[in-house]
């Protein structure tokens, strides 16, 4: 491609709310085979609302979000602000805080008043030795409702499962149908749990869930996906996003997003819209394709 083209495809794309920060990336779009989306920021909201909460023989309701929200107060994760939105709406007293552990794609834990309070995935509990099938059925259900299942312990014993809903962005079920009509395949990479995963995915007609991945686990996806399909671009919003963008040919950034994403990235998507990727890739078909 010419440097004119670039300029006038990279001109256009920032009309439509897609900022290319590398000139290159524009040319390596046309050739682009598979869109590998994070779910929670970029296909969701990334603000997530506690919808379900129960508890095990033996504890009463109150008292476990009451804990758990007095953990998830220090955490950053998007999952937190939902649970401690939740205790704040109902008034509760969270006590004091000791020894807080954030164990990334695991869960968080600490002291509160005295109670050794831990809240994470399914494979945390596993990893405190805590068997969660008391709780299988109403796991499956949650997920496959499209909700994250979560579980709380208090003093080393199972208290409850949670489930936390994150919306999709309005945006997104067109996005991926453009992606589509172009001839793109779409995966979808995400820490979130599998059923949960995948019952989103088959929502929005996504091909491939690569799930329950742990943050340094995305560019092993990422290469395994360009392996097997070939030129791909990485879409996503995190910190634990930008290793992935880095690793795909052409990385996008959500604007609302991080600023370690948005420095790894090649263009960033102003809007936060999804829709934005189309767009890139159809422009750079147009202004590239038929120069070189
Ligand atoms: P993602 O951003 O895709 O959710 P993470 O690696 O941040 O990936 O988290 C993976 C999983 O670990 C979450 O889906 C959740 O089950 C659990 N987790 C992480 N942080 C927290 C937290 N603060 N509270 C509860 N669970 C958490
Ligand atoms: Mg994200």
């Amino acid at each position: 491609a010419t440097p004119t083209s670039i300029m006038v495809g990279t001109g256009r794309a920032a009309e439509l709310g897609v900022l290319f920060r590398k000139g290159e990336a524009l040319q390596l779009l046309k050739d682009a085979r598979v869109v590998a989306v994070d779910k929670t920021g970029t296909l969701t909201r990334g603000k997530p609302e506690l919808t379900d909460l129960i508890v095990a023989e033996g504890f009463r309701r109150g008292e476990v979000l009451a804990r758990i929200a007095a953990v998830e107060d220090k955490s950053e994760h998007p999952i937190a602000r939902a649970i401690v939105a939740a205790a704040e709406a109902e008034n509760l007293d969270l006590g004091t805080l000791e020894r807080f552990e954030a164990v990334t794609g695991y869960g968080v834990r600490a002291t509160v008043d005295g109670v050794r309070v831990e809240i994470g995935a399914d494979r945390f509990m596993a990893r405190l030795g805590l068997d969660v099938g008391l709780f299988a059925g109403d796991a499956k259900r949650l997920a496959e409702e499209g909700k994250t299942p979560l579980y709380a312990a208090l003093d080393g014993r199972l208290a409850a499962i949670v489930a936390v809903a994150d919306p999709l962005k309005e945006t997104t079920p067109a996005a991926i149908r453009a992606l589509h009509e172009l001839g793109l395949k779409v995966a979808m990479i995400t820490g979130d749990n599998r059923r949960t995963g995948e019952a989103i995915a088959r929502q929005l007609g996504i091909d491939e869930v690569v799930a329950e991945v742990l943050p340094e686990g995305k560019v092993e996806a990422v290469e395994r996906l360009k392996a097997a399909h070939g030129r791909l671009a990485y879409v996503g919003d995190g910190i634990n996003d930008a290793p992935a963008l880095a690793a795909a040919d052409v990385g996008v950034a959500i604007g609302s997003g991080t600023d370690v994403a948005i420095e790894a990235a090649d263009v960033v998507l102003m809007s936060g819209d999804l829709g934005g990727v189309p767009k890139a890739i159809a422009l750079s078909k147009a202004t590239i394709g038929n120069i070189r």
